[in-house]
């Protein structure tokens, strides 16, 4: 390993990073990299792990908020940022160019999507002046992980259970290899344990369905919703089933009536169903004893929650 790659990795690692990967920019699908940094020459992925304890109180029904504070704000507000600016600081000690890129939860290229880990009223669209990175597909192809049929990426330390962002540099460093696909055997887990049934069969994600879901839409598996909830809809049975197939319109209006759990600080939703399909993968890879991140005991220790549907 090169000394500057070394001193980098020590750096991140110090700075609250589990995982960090180098791709040599001309190997990337997505060329905006090069419209961020004409000169580019190395793409670095800093991965930090969404802690198993964070996904405990939604998967026993004890306590919501953590996830969404703790695996998603702290990781994407606090964690990635404070890493990537010390990571950027020694490259530019170094005398090299370092461009931090995270993720703007507010802002979209598309004029009719949604980010469910927001508030779809407090989301800027159709901004195609912005350059987004293709986070996903930027992480593979960095060496972080595959995709997953959900749409995650997994790694073989923490499956799905991870948070990213990338540092681009004109410093050229060694770079990792690309890994070859093998922890998602396609086994539907994920999209079984979608409590709004937000993910096809093929693995494309509704995002106005998932929005509605991801706050918690389907009654069996929240237990703030009262039993008045959505009583003006006319197919109330079928959204607090997790039945529905919402269109953007009833999604809105189902997640306006969703206030039966406080929001989170900067524009954060509250997750009540945790990623549900992140954590039955995790499950899932966990049971195949495929991740190196071992626990003395399996994350799932009872049967799953879920409460009667005709509520309180
Ligand atoms: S749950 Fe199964 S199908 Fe879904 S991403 Fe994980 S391994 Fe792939
Ligand atoms: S489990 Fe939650 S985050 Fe995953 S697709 Fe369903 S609603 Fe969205």
């Amino acid at each position: 390993m090169s000394n500057l790659k070394e001193k980098l990795v020590k750096h991140l690692k110090k700075s609250g990073i589990d995982i960090v990967k180098f791709g040599n920019a001309e190997r990337f699908r997505d060329r905006q990299i090069y419209k961020l940094m004409p000169d580019a020459k190395t793409v670095i992925c800093i991965a930090a792990r969404q802690l198993r304890g964070a996904r405990r109180g939604v998967e026993e029904g004890t306590t919501f908020h953590h996830f969404s504070t703790l695996a998603i704000e702290t990781v994407d507000e606090t964690v990635l940022p404070f890493a990537l600016l010390r990571g950027c600081a020694m490259l530019e000690d170094e005398g090299f160019d370092a461009l931090p890129q995270r993720r703007n939860q507010l802002i979209m290229n598309e004029s009719d999507s949604t980010n469910p880990e927001v508030d779809y009223a407090k989301i800027y669209r159709g901004k195609s002046a912005e350059t987004i990175l293709d986070f996903e597909s930027c992480a593979v192809d960095c060496g972080l992980g595959e995709l997953g049929l959900s749409g995650s990426v997994l790694t073989e330390e923490f499956g799905p259970c991870q948070r990213f962002a990338f540092i681009i540099t004109n410093a050229e460093i060694e770079p990792d290899p690309q890994v070859k696909p093998h922890l998602c055997d396609k086994c539907g887990e994920c999209i079984k344990g979608c409590p709004g049934h937000a993910i096809s069969p093929d693995g494309k994600l509704n995002r106005w369905q998932c929005a509605a879901y991801y706050i918690g839409a389907n009654r069996t598996k929240n237990p703030f919703m009262p039993a008045y909830a959505f009583e003006d809809e006319p197919n109330k049975d079928a959204i607090i089933s997790g039945e529905a197939n919402l269109t953007p319109d009833q999604a809105k209006r189902v997640i306006d009536e969703i206030h039966f759990y406080p929001p989170i600080r900067h524009a954060y939703c509250s997750s009540i169903c945790g990623k549900a399909c992140d954590t039955e993968c995790y499950i899932h890879l966990e049971r195949k004893g495929v991740l190196k991140n071992k626990f003395k005991s399996p994350f799932r220790k009872r049967p799953v929650w879920k409460l009667p549907i005709d509520g309180e």
